[in-house]
């Protein structure tokens, strides 16, 4: 059932929320780094732990059979979510994990060799980016970058330049975690097909946000955290065209993605299974599945609107501000409502302890995103990111809180 969209409503499903902090009502804005977890998904893992708690896949009893098939249906549901089949979807322990499967599968397969090129942007979450470095340096592939441009958006020009015959890998975020900017898609799957490289989504920072249908995306593979889209942590999920993940060859072995072993070798089960080896994050999974159960629950383009609205006043709010520059201010792309900047003469950290007296709660530092901040010629910014539980109020507190920050530090 679909409920209509009412804030207050999606608040009060959330037990964190009513938190004070030194007198203060939280005002949450830091759900870009991690998000809060509605009762629904903290209910669900507990549920899980108290009444199914097994090993899957393997027991010949009633338990496992239970948490078998809750932990299998917990892959339908997430799969659902972005479009896809259950069988396309890994289980992960999270995005990063997802990145350096993908890096680390196609280095074992011998599929990236010297004079081969693999292209990332310059707005990459180090997850996004290191894993490609690792992979560059072992096997004399060259690591190319779309450069961004002073409003945020990349340079699609370059781009254009870039993506040639070399290319045997595109990745980049579906939308920036320091920037919140919506990346053209669909253009940069054009130009790495074009090729026949294959493309990397980090949807980390669009899964909370954007309603995604990978398979129709145009893209090769994609992640995403489930602690971003409030889930718990520890999971997430790599997702692949079926033929891309038929031939890839397992990143982790050991037990559970086999058929069978003998002292010299092993032979692998099919995707998804051949690519989670080890004890799985059942319990996570379940929960999972109950976030976007629960996200399923409300009005998608009703919250997408409240978001924009959100992210309108807190940009425009931020702008008014004497004395703050922003990073990505630009009209000219769709957006999340996730907002960095930095305040003239005040360090980001003192920001962030400022705003934290007041209850708000943001992140402060280069965000896992150095190379970003360097091309904007800083080390760290201040980063305010709302969720479906924000309210236009907790903007207004947020940006009257910002207002006194160069008074109280100048
Ligand atoms: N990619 C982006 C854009 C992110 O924002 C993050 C987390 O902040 C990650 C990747 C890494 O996610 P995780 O730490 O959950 O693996």
């Amino acid at each position: 059932m679909t409920l209509p969209f009412d804030v207050d409503a999606v608040r009060a499903d959330f037990p964190i929320l009513e938190t004070e902090v030194d007198g203060h009502p939280l005002v949450y804005l830091d759900s870009a780094a991690t998000s809060q977890k509605p009762r629904a998904v903290l209910d669900a893992e507990r549920d899980f732990l108290e009444r199914a708690n097994s090993a899957v896949h393997r027991g010949a009893h009633t338990l496992a059979a239970e948490a078998t098939e809750l932990f299998e249906d917990a892959r339908v549901t997430v799969a659902e979510f972005v479009g896809a089949e259950p069988e396309q979807l890994v289980w992960t322990s999270g995005a990063t994990a997802g990145l350096n499967l993908v890096a680390g599968s196609l280095g074992y397969a011998g599929r990236l060799r010297e004079g081969d090129e693999i292209v990332v942007t310059e707005a990459e979450h180090h997850a996004n980016l290191i894993p490609w470095q690792e992979l560059a340096a072992r096997t004399g592939a060259r690591l190319r970058h779309i450069p961004v441009l002073h409003d945020g958006t990349l340079d699609m020009r370059a781009a254009a330049d870039l993506i040639g015959a070399r290319t045997k890998v595109v990745a980049f975020p579906h939308v920036s975690n320091v920037l919140g900017i919506v990346n053209p898609v669909a253009k940069l799957v054009t130009l790495a097909r074009g090729v026949g490289a294959l493309t990397v989504l980090d949807a980390c920072q669009s899964a909370p946000h954007l309603a995604l249908d990978l398979p129709a995306s145009g893209v090769d593979l994609a992640v995403f955290s489930g602690h971003k889209i409030h889930g718990p942590y520890g999971i997430g999920a790599l997702w692949g065209r079926d033929e891309v993940l038929e031939s890839l060859p397992p990143f982790t072995t050991g037990g559970s993605m086999i058929t069978t072993v003998t002292l010299d070798e092993a032979e692998y089960l099919p995707p998804p299974q051949r690519f989670e080896a080890g004890t799985q994050p059942v319990s996570q999974a379940v929960a999972l599945a109950a976030a976007v159960r629960w996200l399923g629950e409300h009005d998608v383009d009703a919250a997408r609107a409240h978001e924009a609205e959100l992210e309108k006043r807190m940009r425009e709010g931020l702008r008014s501000i004497a004395g703050i520059r922003l990073l990505g201010d630009t009209d000219a792309a769709e957006r999340v409502a996730l907002q960095a900047f930095e305040v003239e003469g005040v360090h980001a950290h003192d920001v962030g302890q400022f705003l934290d007296a007041r209850g708000v709660a943001v992140r402060v530092g280069h965000h896992c995103a150095q190379p970003l901040h360097r091309r904007f010629g800083m080390t760290a910014s201040v980063r305010a990111s709302a969720a479906i539980h924000t309210t236009e109020a907790e903007v207004d507190t947020f940006l009257d809180a910002v207002a006194g920050v160069r008074g109280f530090f100048g």
